[in-house]
């Protein structure tokens, strides 16, 4: 199968969230960790996303890395390229969403593009150009107080213009328009681009929207948003006789051997699901302070876990009460009791998977990323959806394996169960 979408993901966990709309919608992707060498040719899914850390990075750095992400695309037959940002816009004044969309949009060679971070169903709508978090506009919902993305302006226009060499190369598709549907759109997206408009923010309240507008991007070369607006893409593959009717997510590999979880997230819903787990598997708690007291020995904890995970599945946590995470940071420092807990969380997944684990589910989003990297993982296939948001997913290298990566604040109290429930039964 061809590569027929090529996408560049900010962040690890929504790229992962644009991965797993592609592929429900028809459109199976594949998810890189990181731009692949030049060498490593792409899979055979029609998609491809590229999860990269730019969201918060220097703007230079972040146009660099989507460029030569974008030339791997290229490289490998993409077709169209999909930009994805979060549906809350997280970026600051000096970028990174626009430079990043400019130098993408300059590199392909075509005058527009659109904007669009909807997700109505997430709660995520744009409306005259100003995005709202439910009832509340974007400067009045808890994004205010981002640590790293304060967003202080919901009028994405005027927010991007200035993220953007030319702030008045940012213009609007309004509801009137995206209401005529697809044809309407498509015109206006000419009509704008003929006056110089480049970036075209395009309103969306509803399903119905996201599907009218990702039927207009037909022809773009690029197109920018949140995973809600990948929804419509798949169709436009399909009417163009490229892409069979039917597709989805890939089916897990039938894998035996034990399960193990890895929890290194502290929000209050990896609680939760820790304290319900723990009741029923053998579970044994990471603590930052033993492990740098040399009360608690990480050979120890994966010997007792080694031992169990021959009966069922075992839970490895770190995850704390907001106060004895705040003794932890008071006694260790606040970067470095992180750091310390996510390399022993990685080395004991590395370990549990040397012993023969090959069902791993991870909870959290910088724990996620410190397993993956441990375990020298580059590229995900996408299997089905345990709760929404997040996808099983599976690797064949550097060794078979099936993972469930979960950002902190995700699922339900009895996820950790469910998804080890719905893996195939052998
Ligand atoms: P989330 O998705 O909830 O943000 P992350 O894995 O991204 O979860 O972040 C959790 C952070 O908290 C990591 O840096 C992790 O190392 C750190 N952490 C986990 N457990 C503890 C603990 N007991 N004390 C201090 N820091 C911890």
């Amino acid at each position: 199968m061809p590569l027929l979408l090529g996408a560049i993901g900010d962040d690890f966990t929504g790229s992962t969230d644009l991965s797993l709309m592609l592929s429900k919608n028809g459109l199976p992707a594949v998810q890189y960790i990181g731009v692949p060498a030049d060498s490593f040719a792409a899979g055979d899914m029609p998609a491809a996303v590229i999860a990269l850390k730019t969201r918060t990075a220097p703007a230079a750095e972040a146009v660099s890395q989507s460029l030569a992400a974008c030339r791997w695309l290229l490289k490998q037959g993409a077709r169209q390229i999909f930009f994805k940002y979060c549906s809350t816009f997280d970026s600051t004044e000096k970028g990174n969403i626009g430079p990043v969309a400019e130098a993408l949009l300059n590199f392909l060679g075509d005058r527009t593009t659109i904007v669009c971070p909807a997700f109505p169903a997430n709660n995520r709508t744009v409306y005259q150009g100003h995005l709202f978090v439910g009832d509340r506009l974007l400067n009045e919902s808890s994004m205010r107080y981002h640590p790293l993305t304060p967003m202080t302006d919901a009028n994405l226009v005027r927010f991007l213009g200035r993220q953007l060499k030319q702030p008045e190369s940012a213009g609007l598709i309004s509801l009137q328009t995206v209401e005529k549907g697809p044809a309407a759109i498509r015109e206006k997206v000419t009509v704008l681009g003929n006056k110089g408009t480049r970036f075209a923010v395009v309103d969306a309240i509803s399903e119905k929207h996201l599907m009218d507008i990702g039927s207009a991007c037909l022809d773009l070369k690029l197109v920018t948003g949140g995973s809600g607006v990948a929804l419509g893409l798949p169709a436009n593959f399909r009417k163009a006789g490229l892409l069979q009717d039917g597709a989805g997510p890939e089916k897990l590999p039938q894998l035996e051997g034990p399960a193990a979880i890895i929890a290194g997230s502290c929000s209050a819903a990896t609680r939760k699901q820790v304290r319900y787990m723990a009741r029923t598997v053998p579970a044994c708690k990471m603590d930052p302070v033993g492990l740098a007291q040399g009360r608690q020995r990480l050979e120890e904890v994966v010997l007792r876990a080694t031992e169990a995970m021959a009966k069922g599945p075992v839970l490895i946590y770190s995850s704390a009460e907001p106060e004895e995470v705040a003794d932890a940071q008071k006694y260790l420092g606040k970067a470095q009791s992180g750091e310390l807990v996510e390399r022993a969380l990685a080395e004991t997944a590395r370990r549990l998977v040397m012993a023969g684990v090959n069902k791993l589910i991870v909870a959290g989003g910088e724990t996620s990323g410190a397993v993956v990297a441990a375990l020298g993982i580059r590229s995900l296939y996408i299997g089905p959806e345990i709760e929404p948001g997040v996808p099983w997913t599976f690797c064949r290298e550097p060794k078979k394996l099936c993972l469930a990566l979960k950002s902190g604040n995700f699922g339900s109290e009895n996820f950790f169960e469910k998804a080890l429930w719905m893996l195939p039964r052998l």
